[in-house]
């Protein structure tokens, strides 16, 4: 038997849970259980919820988990933990989602409902691209990127670890060899409009996007 793990069992995670199994589920062998720390609940969905503990332990031939939380500093926390357990990490794909040519499905990424990325796209680790959200040519994004629904990423876009973009945004395409950049650790709040490169740990909002000034 495999046992497939959803990792969080909140909102991102149910919306998560249906899409591998419409991967997974016709094998006879595979078993999908939410995974949470809290597991609040013995079933949502229909779906069985078990903690991490119960999940490295449950009897299975193999197992394999998706981090399907939002938060991109949750999720490098939990990848270590799930590595140290030696788990395996799966990448989970809606059926109505698109990837174009040479750009390669990275470990963990989650791909949502009509999320699309085009051609000649690099992605690290654990990505998630929510509802209608795209990334187009030529765009190099990091590990631990989350994009809401509905971000539109142009081309030539960099955007590094851990970088958080809100629903709605727009990236202005950058160009070869002069992309435009989100920094690490970076936020861009939902509907922003970014024209600019974006340091590495700050807040940007607003149409053009500018640096969110806390009073
Ligand atoms: N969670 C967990 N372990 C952690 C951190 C979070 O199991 O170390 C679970 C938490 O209990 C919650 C879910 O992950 O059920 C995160 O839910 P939240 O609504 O914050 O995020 P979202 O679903 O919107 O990504």
């Amino acid at each position: 038997m495999t046992l497939y793990g959803v990792y969080g069992a909140s909102g991102f995670g149910r919306e998560v849970m249906p899409l591998l199994y419409a991967q997974v589920g016709d094998n006879p062998d595979a078993h999908c259980v939410f995974v949470d720390d809290s597991a609040a609940q013995e079933t949502i969905n229909g779906h069985k919820c078990v903690t991490f503990e119960q999940f490295v332990n449950y009897p299975s031939t193999d197992r394999a988990i998706t981090l399907a939380i939002a938060d991109g500093n949750i999720r490098r926390k939990l990848a270590t933990k799930c590595k140290a357990a030696g788990l395996r990490f799966l990448s989970v794909k809606a059926r109505n989602c698109m990837v174009l040519d040479q750009s390669p499905v990275s470990e963990g990424m989650i791909l949502c409902g009509f999320a699309t990325i085009t051609s000649n796209v690099t992605i690290g680790h654990h990505f998630h691209g929510n509802i209608y959200s795209y990334v187009a040519h030529d765009s190099v994004i990091g590990d631990f990127v989350t994009f809401a629904p509905g971000v539109m990423c142009n081309g030539n876009v960099h955007i590094e670890d851990h970088a958080y973009i809100g629903a709605g945004a727009v990236l202005r395409q950058g160009k070869p060899g002069k992309p435009l950049i989100i920094g690490a650790g970076a936020i861009v709040g939902m509907g922003a409009v970014v024209t600019r490169d974006v340091p590495p740990g700050t807040t940007v909002i607003g149409n053009p996007a500018k640096p969110l000034v806390k009073d």
